[in-house]
């Protein structure tokens, strides 16, 4: 069954729970361990304009992941397809072309598909967890001069993008801006 709107809060507790089951305190986060603890196979593939598949049958499931792209994008694809073959049951073969990596809540009402949503924002929380970056010392050298610097620092020390990160820690600072309160 495909949600209606994302389940944003229960990803964020699966995903926690995947870090403390694998005993991860620190970045960069071992994404292929972790998919490999849930009995997941992973296969470096040359899957062309693909960027990563889920197979499944009743005793095994397999993620392709495309072996010519770069490290931080085939990490964040192993975790995108781990959150489908976690989150999404039904469908036995499941390919990922370019799947956008903007991760941003709020865009259910523009038609992008809820699925994809919760695979992008699973793979920025596991990949990128709120309770590292709040606790990370880079993050109290941001200064608005050297920003682009200090998420280059971040994106290397997660090993994501750049990208990535910098969509990561606006969602962030959006959400502590509304949680502080903030009324229009
Ligand atoms: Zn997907």
């Amino acid at each position: 069954m495909t949600p209606s709107r994302p389940r944003y809060a229960r990803i964020e507790q699966l995903t926690d729970g995947l870090l403390r089951d694998a005993g991860v305190t620190a970045p960069a986060v071992p994404i292929d361990d972790i998919t490999r603890s849930r009995g997941i196979t992973i296969r470096q593939m040359d899957l062309k304009e693909i960027s990563g598949l889920v197979v499944r049958d009743a005793d095994v499931t397999v993620i392709g992941v495309n072996k010519a792209h770069h490290l931080t994008r085939r990490r964040f694809t192993t975790a995108h397809e781990l959150a489908h073959a976690l989150l999404h049951e039904g469908k036995e073969v499941r390919y990922d072309k370019d799947f956008r990596v903007d991760f941003r809540s709020g865009m259910s009402s523009l038609g992008v598909d809820v699925e994809e949503m919760e695979a992008n924002f699973f793979a920025a929380c596991i990949l990128m967890p709120r309770r590292f970056l709040e606790a990370d010392p880079l993050m109290s050298d941001m200064d608005a001069e050297d920003a682009a610097k200090t998420v280059k620092a971040l994106a290397d020390r997660y090993k994501v993008s750049p990208h990535a990160m910098s969509i990561r820690l606006g969602n962030l600072a959006a959400r502590s801006t509304s949680r502080a309160g903030v009324r229009g």
